[in-house]
């Protein structure tokens, strides 16, 4: 019989010999005679076992290797199809996380901004009428609907997002507060999160966000030479000495009170971003928790867009963090970067992506009107709109949609190990790219490519020399 080893990538090195299978997203690791089998079945049209089980010099031990291969998914009869995936999981899908987005206004103009430049995916004014601010009754309503729309989940998140969110504090307070009333009735607890700029953060809100235990991200780019070179004022002004005071003491206050962990998110631009000194004056200097690198969303031709060298230049300085990252882990010790540590956590749950996120499905997002889109990135796109918080989920188009941007729908993608984790890439990207949501995201597939080779390195690096630093990232 013609035999052949699944989609797969193999990983070998001074960690031993491993393997991650892409149907499975198991993680194996192999002795060298198991690896040498699995290397010899990896031919496009497979080997005939029976031929080469008469040339094995312990024909009996490889048989037993192969059937061991066979019995974990890693070979398979040539051409037999995989078991078909349902398209969705059970519909209406529960609904974990709601995203308000409180106010569509800025009061920043960062160069690169999705939210206000030429990438916007909306008509800029709120598709239905066009309201700044998110009042308070629609704040209330979108708590309603989160706490009717989650199903049996006992734990549910409120994210706030904009514009600027501290804009709209107001819309924020009356959510929190109507939740904290609400949620016992439906047996339910509720997390809060917000992105900030943090040019807005006041004594008062830093107590209301830390007494309330907020998760909270702020986006910052870097030191002052980082931040103000696209993350300024409307006037041109940089906002990093606005910043920098703000976010001291909302990271003192948090630590005080012993609050969630806080993160920044920096916008990796083009010809800018060194990841290493970045993150060591984020946490070290200014004391974040956590720092999660993002390269900018834009259309070809952008000049602050990554190109090839771009993402190239970004690999090789994440390679370099991720080697803090495995030394601190061999020690037993966290550190904070989030990309590294996300990708480390996927790895180890066996995550298999069918869609790349949970945007429609566990995630939606909420406009000022009370809209509702895919994420918080689709809030002012009519197109991708599936209903409102007061009338509940249009449940056909979110299906439709959700359908279509399955990961087997995406030709592309049906040869790529890092399928189970990427899965095409983010929607949003993808509009911005290519004007179609559902489209692979195939113009960073290299830079994704490069990144889960990078995370599955370390993954065998600590489970090779600590497995136990490994068991944080079980689900809970
Ligand atoms: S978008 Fe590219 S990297 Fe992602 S799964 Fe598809 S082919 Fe792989
Ligand atoms: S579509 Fe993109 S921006 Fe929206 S939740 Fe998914 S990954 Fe995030």
């Amino acid at each position: 019989m013609q035999l052949r080893s699944v989609l797969h990538r193999r990983l070998s090195g001074e960690h031993g010999e491993f393997v991650y299978l892409a149907n499975s997203a198991a993680i194996l690791r192999l002795d060298a005679a198991t690896a040498a089998v699995l290397d010899a079945f990896d031919a496009a049209d497979g080997l005939d076992s029976a031929a080469w089980l008469n040339a094995q010099p312990e024909p009996g031990r490889a048989e037993t290797t192969l059937h061991d291969l066979i019995d974990l998914g890693a070979i398979r009869p040539l051409g037999e199809a995989e078991p078909p995936r349902p398209k969705l999981p059970p519909m209406p899908f529960p609904l974990a996380t709601l995203v308000l987005n409180v106010t569509n206004k800025c009061n920043l103009s960062c160069s690169y901004c999705y939210e206000y430049g030429e990438d916007k995916v909306g008509d800029g004014v709120g598709s239905s009428g066009g309201k700044a601010r998110m009042d308070d009754q629609t704040a209330r309503q979108s708590i309603d609907f989160l706490l009717r729309s989650s199903g049996a989940r006992d734990q549910v998140s409120i994210t706030f997002f904009g514009g600027e969110t501290l804009l709209n504090f107001d819309a924020i307070r009356a959510a929190t507060e109507y939740a904290e009333q609400q949620s016992a009735g439906f047996g339910k607890r509720v997390h809060y999160s917000l992105t900030t700029n943090a040019t807005l953060l006041t004594d008062e809100i830093v107590d209301f966000l830390t007494r309330h235990r907020f998760g909270i991200t702020v986006s910052i780019d870097g030191d002052r030479d980082e931040q103000d070179r696209h993350r300024t004022f409307k006037s041109g002004k940089g906002s990093f000495d606005v910043v920098e005071p703000r976010i001291r003491h909302l990271l003192a206050t948090n630590k005080e009170r012993r609050g969630r962990s806080i993160g920044a998110r920096v916008t990796v631009t083009a010809g800018a971003t060194p990841v290493v000194d970045t993150f060591r004056y984020l946490t070290e200097e200014l004391g974040f928790d956590e720092v999660g690198f993002a390269p900018v969303t834009a259309a070809l031709g952008r000049s602050y867009g990554l190109g090839e060298q771009g993402y190239e230049r970004l690999l090789r300085e994440f390679g370099e963090l991720a080697e803090h990252y495995v030394a601190a882990a061999l020690r037993d010790e966290t550190h904070g970067f989030a990309n590294l540590g996300d990708l480390l956590r996927e790895l180890h749950q066996g995550v298999q992506k069918a869609h790349p996120c949970g945007a429609g499905l566990g995630l939606l997002g909420v406009s000022t009107e009370g809209e509702l889109g895919l994420c918080h990135r689709f809030v002012e796109s009519k197109s991708h709109a599936v209903g409102t918080v007061q009338a509940g989920v249009d449940e056909q188009k979110r299906s439709a949609f959700l359908e279509q941007a399955h990961v087997d729908n995406k030709t592309d993608c049906t040869q790529c190990f890092a399928r189970p984790l990427c899965a095409g890439g983010c929607y949003h990207e993808a509009h911005v790219r290519y004007g179609d949501a559902t489209r692979a995201n195939v113009h960073y597939c290299e830079w994704i490519r490069g990144f889960v080779d990078l995370g599955l390195s370390c993954y065998a690096r600590i489970q090779a020399a600590n497995p136990r630093f490994l068991t944080r990232f079980e689900a809970q």
